[in-house]
Order: structure tokens, then sequence, then C-alpha cells
């Protein structure tokens, strides 16, 4: 029925198009349903309040557990507060007695209860102690999310198999769940091009539209949607020349793939004659392989936090070694640049490595930080990581370096690692390069004293400009303030591209703009010869290079 074709816009994550069902996946934790429940639900609800609570605790001893120095000073006094409340017998009854006595589920008991403990806390007249207000704010926070952490886990992953998912916002550890069976497409009512599940869905080339406000309200289950590129928009109840235009759109593919296929066994070199070196960012092994297919110079980009995300719990050293030393070995001989964990910020994670409630988390202890602060944990890591280094060329990459001291400290203990698996007699590869990222503002500008350190950098373009334009990456509001092409950004990667040529020491751009093809000129132009990207780029951005003459554009 064509009347019933409805079209709103989106963001475009990644390109591609999918036609098929919609399964909407609800943003739980934002309804709070106040309907009346009967008498028979007072005694589940009662429950899942009580596991709320416990997971609550569970969580919160946990944090605890992983505080050292100077953050156990700062907020252990906090989380014991915290902790006291969820132990709070009064507390404890006032929600009980309202799913029983009001007859609420268990999220309004706990809203009205935080209601009515914040008034109390607003009618205060101390500052401080009104400031406190927070911290109920803050627990009562923790179990109604965990309330919806049970709700989540109740939907069936493998039953998403062949459907669109539709939702408000996906993690990237959802994302790589949903993608392993068999989604697809992902429509998001939020989220922005450049977050990391929008990142994730490019690399899996999982058609992925955000930014589609609209979308939980006009789309039901069952519904028949089509993701389009080209205008970036979903179409609901798509007509016939919306499925000819998806249609034509797969016949175009199959050929674009396969006239770049012919680009596979080519050189990467520029109209007039300059060569220049893809690399690729890969986390999967499917990514790994065809990297080596896509004739790369190697893997420049092997985000190991992925191994992380997708888990609970921390994966050991073993489980860890494998996946290094499968990339490795898939990679015959080419070097695989495995960039040390880079949790914290949008990357939360399940490991319950990073802090759950940082005020400001891009700013916080994140990257290289929270390796440094967790060096038992970054240790294994990086024992991983040299023993991995016997099977072929490695190199490490430090995430969100921000001085010189932070790259000394990781190769003290990459030292360290190397000594102890020495001593314990295992075989060891060559020396391993370790490298920094260029990602916030301070290592570009003061790069010589990190090149004096590091054995060769990569600009991290993502959060470079972020930082460097006070854009949160994942913020729609600032969308349109987030320019990778602004001058400023043009400035600091020359800058790092001269010094680093200067020093006689490698640099690459790692970050999405070095697999777009509009930005492969103006790179090649600020001095850069080595990018890497998703290898589902690799071709274009190939194809790209052969069309630009260096010398005219100089
Ligand atoms: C970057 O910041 O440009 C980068 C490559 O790292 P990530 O996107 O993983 O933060
Ligand atoms: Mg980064």
């Amino acid at each position: 029925m064509a009347s019933r074709r409805i079209v709103l816009e989106g963001q475009l994550c990644s390109r591609a198009m999918a036609l098929g069902r919609a399964r909407l996946v609800h943003p739980a934790h934002f309804v709070v349903d106040e309907t009346p429940i009967g008498p028979r639900r007072v005694a589940p609800e009662t429950r899942r309040f009580e596991q709320a609570l416990a997971d609550a605790r569970a969580e919160l001893a946990a944090l605890r557990d992983q505080l050292s120095g100077p953050l156990m000073l700062e907020l252990g006094e906090m989380l014991d507060a915290h902790a006291l409340l969820l132990e709070d017998p009064a507390f404890i009854g006032a929600v009980r007695e309202r799913i029983s006595g009001e007859r609420v589920g268990a999220h309004a008991a706990l809203k009205r209860e935080r209601d009515r403990l914040m008034a109390e806390f607003e009618a205060i007249d101390d500052p401080y102690l009104r400031s406190r207000g927070e911290d109920i704010e803050q627990v009562i926070g923790r179990v109604i999310a965990a309330l919806y952490r049970d709700a989540e886990e109740r939907i069936d992953p493998a039953s998403l198999a062949g459907e669109i998912i539709v939702t408000d916002q996906v993690s990237p550890a959802d994302l790589a769940n949903w993608h392993e069976h068999g989604i697809l497409g992902v429509v998001t009512t939020g989220g922005n091009p450049l977050s990391h599940s929008a990142i994730l869905a490019r690399n899996l080339q999982l058609p992925m539209l955000c930014g589609c406000q609209d979308a939980l309200s006009q789309v039901h289950d069952g519904d028949v949607i089509l993701i389009e590129g080209e205008p970036p928009r979903l179409v609901l109840h798509p007509d016939q020349n919306d499925q000819a235009r998806f249609q034509a759109w797969q016949a175009q593919v199959a050929r674009d793939a396969q006239r770049l296929g012919r680009l596979r066994k080519a050189p990467t070199r520029s109209r007039d004659g300059t060569d220049v070196a893809l690399w690729v960012n890969a986390e999967r092994e499917e990514d790994i392989r065809e990297a080596w297919k896509l004739g790369a110079a190697g893997v420049g980009l092997y985000r190991t936090e992925f191994l992380f995300l997708q888990r609970a719990g921390l994966p050991d050293e073993d489980e860890q070694f494998n996946a290094y030393a499968a990339a490795v070995r898939a990679m015959r001989g080419r070097p695989v640049t495995f960039r040390t964990l880079d949790i914290g910020a949008d990357k939360a994670d399940r490991s319950g490595l990073a802090l759950a409630q940082e005020p400001n988390p891009a700013l916080g202890l994140r990257g290289v930080r929270l390796s440094l602060a967790r060096p038992e944990v970054f240790a294994i890591q990086l024992r991983a990581i040299v023993r991995a280094a016997a099977l072929g060329p490695v190199r490490v990459l430090v995430p969100m370096v921000a001085n010189v001291r932070e790259l000394r400290a990781v190769r003290a203990m990459l030292a360290a690692a190397v000594r102890d698996l020495a001593s314990a007699g295992y075989e060891l590869g060559e020396r391993i390069s370790l490298g920094a990222m260029v990602e916030v503002p301070s290592a570009a500008i003061a790069i010589d004293g990190l090149l004096a350190e590091a054995d060769f950098v990569s600009i991290g373009t993502n959060d470079l400009t972020q930082y460097l334009l006070a854009a949160d990456r994942n913020n729609d509001a600032v969308a349109g303030l987030y320019d990778p092409g602004h001058p400023a950004l043009a400035f600091l990667i020359e800058r790092v591209a001269v010094a680093a040529r200067g020093a006689g020491k490698a640099v690459a751009v790692c970050g999405e703009m070095a697999g777009d093809p509009e930005f492969t000129g103006h790179l090649l132009r600020l001095g850069i010869r080595e990018l890497s990207m998703h290898p589902s780029a690799l071709l274009s951005v190939r194809q790209a290079v052969s069309a630009i003459d260096l010398g005219a554009a100089a």
C-alpha cells in the first residue's frame, strides 16, 4: 500500500542499504511505567527490586576493589556512602511498601522513593549536606539501571537473526553480539556516525542509520523498513520503487566490488609515482584475512579493547595471547600493531575496568591512563602481546598519550614483560617497536619530545578532532562543530608529519578520515604517506591515491 509509505531522515554510519523487518528494542530505562499492578505482580516486582539491589551492591563492591592510590581516597568514601544506602532497612522497606501498598512496579516505586528523599535533601539549609542529595540520585539510578540490565538480558539475541533493529542507542558490545547473530542492520534514534558503535558497524559492513529521531514512535515490530544511504533515511513500508532501488543498489555493489577487485594486486601509488602505505584497522579475524588479501602493509590498528568489550570479566593471558597470535599468524610476516587497551569514555565495558560514573569520561581515566592505574591488568596484556611477537612482527601502540612520561612508563613495563618471559624460558621474537597515538592535542604540539621516546606515531584523528575542537564525537548537538577538515587539525597533522620525517620515524593516520577517499588528497598534501583504515575502505582509498598528482597539488 503506497499510501502508508513514510520517510524518516537520519545520518548514515555505514555505507550500505538494508531491507527487512523491524525489531524494536525499547529504551526501557526512560519509561517509568506508573500503571497500577495487580496483586499477583507484587511478589515478582518485589523480587525484581531485590535482585536489582543485589546487582547494584555487587557492582559497587567490584568498583571498590578496583580502586587504588589517589582514586581510592577520592571515591572510596562516596562508594561507602552509596553501599550504606543499599543496605539501609528503612530505604529497602519503603520501596517494598510502595510496591505492595501503592501497587506499582519496581521502577515506579524506586522513583517515588527517590523523589521523596530528594525533596527532603532539597529542604536542608546547609549547602554541603544538601548537595549529598546527588548521592541518593546516583545510587538509586544504579539500582534502576540494574533493573533494566536484567530486562535487556532477557532478549534472546538468536531471535534477532534476519531483522533490522530499531532502538535508542547501541553499545559496541551489543552491536557485535547482534551482528554475530545475523541482524541485517540497525537504526538508532540517537547516536552519531563517529561513535565507536558506528565505527564498528562500518568495520562489520553492517548497515546503520543513527539520529533517526522518530523511528521508535513510527515503526512497529514486523514492519518492513528500508535503510538507505543517499540520502540517508529510513523508509517505512517501502513501495515498489523503493524495492527496485534496493535491488539496483545491490547490483551496483556487486559491479563496484568487481571493479575495485582489480585493484587488489595493484600497488598504492599516486599518479606521479609517490608510494603510499595502506594499513588496516582490524579487530576480527575476518578483517585480518581480508587485509592480507588486499595487500595491506600490515595491521596499523588492532583495537584490543574489543576483546574486553564482548565479554563479562577480563580475558586472561592465554585468551588474549590466542587472539593476538591468530592475528599475527594471519598476517604472515606483515606487522600487526596492537593498540593497548583503550577502555573508558564511550567504550564503556562489561569487564568492570572503567569507572562507571566519571563526571567527564572523555577527559577521565581512559586509554593509557587506565592501563597505568591498573598495572596488574596491563602487565597481563603486555605479556600476551610479547608472546604473540614470537610468531611474527608486532608493534605496540599506546592510546591517549598526553605526555612523554606515560610512554616511558609503558616502555618500562614492556621491558619487564620481555625480561620475565625470557627468564621463564619463552621464546621471544624481534624487538617490539613502541609507538604513541597522537590524539591528545598536547601530544601533537609537543611532538618532538614524544618522537624522542617513540619508535613511531599514529595520529588518531577521531579523538584529536574532538579534543582540539572541544566537540564530543558522540554528541549530536555538536556534530556540526566536529569537523575533521578544520584548518586547526590540518595544522597539527602537518606539524606531526614534518617532525616525524625530521626524526626519521614513521607516522600514520589511523582515524576514520584515513579511510574516507574525500580526505585522501588532503592528508597526502599534509605530508602523510601511511594511512590505516577499515579493510572495506582500502580499495577505494587506493583508487583515490592513484588519481592524485602530488607534484601538481604542491
Ligand atoms: C582515533 O581516536 O582516531 C582512533 C583511531 O582511536 P579510536 O577511534 O578507537 O578512539
Ligand atoms: Mg582514539
